[in-house]
């Protein structure tokens, strides 16, 4: 097969390129060039727009923004840049819908259980206390409650409410709730703590006053 100089292999393998086939390999792929034009934009467009190197979607990232896109391509309608962009690169987030997403993103994390031992997420109807179906171990450790010292498995005391934090936290913890500081409150800060600040509490667990 080697004999023959055309194979499919030696093609792809780009060990022998004709200038044609380095058109097809450079260029915007046909399904591209297929929605850019549906997009608004003229071939002739979509053809300069590979000659500024465009080789296809991933270049519009470069490009970044629907402006630089009217720029590198005089006489482009803003609104066709715009489609093309949003395309190409997503919608420019707005400031709610921002807002939103991200906390939707972070009720879905909170949901999802992954095992300590295997890393793998748990299974929808997974429930505190299962065993992982990866590697057969109890998936989560079972935790000790800083604010009732109940002990369970799972994100959240079932006994108080209190979100558990993690064992290495544990005194901090303690040590927040003695000074005061609302249940609700105590994981969120210790999560939001800087390291320096967590030093200067670890000062005072070790040295308590009175
Ligand atoms: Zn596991
Ligand atoms: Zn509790």
């Amino acid at each position: 097969m080697f004999g023959q100089p055309e194979t499919d292999l030696m093609r792809t393998s780009g060990l022998r390129l004709r200038p044609n086939d380095l058109e097809t390999i450079m260029g915007i792929p046909v399904l591209e060039q297929t929605i850019l034009k549906a997009k608004g934009l003229s071939a002739e467009q979509v053809a300069t727009l590979e000659t500024l190197g465009m080789n296809g979607k991933a270049d519009f990232a470069t490009v970044g923004s629907a402006e630089t896109l009217v720029e590198i391509l005089p006489g482009l309608d803003a609104a066709v840049a715009g489609r093309v962009m949003e395309w190409a690169v997503g919608a420019a987030p707005k400031a709610a819908a921002a807002s939103s997403s991200t906390e939707r993103m972070i009720i879905d994390s909170a949901d999802a259980v992954y095992c300590l031992h295997c890393k793998t997420r748990q299974p929808k109807d997974y429930k505190a206390g299962d065993l992982c179906p990866s590697c057969g171990k109890q998936a989560e450790p079972v935790q000790s409650c800083y604010w009732c010292s109940h002990s369970g498995p799972g994100k959240f005391c079932r006994s108080c409410g209190a979100e558990f934090v993690s064992l290495s936290e544990f005194d901090l913890a303690v040590l927040l709730k003695r000074e005061g500081v609302a249940k609700e409150e105590i994981a969120k800060r210790l999560h939001d703590m800087s390291q320096a600040d967590k030093d200067t509490l670890w000062g005072r667990v070790k040295r308590p006053h009175l």
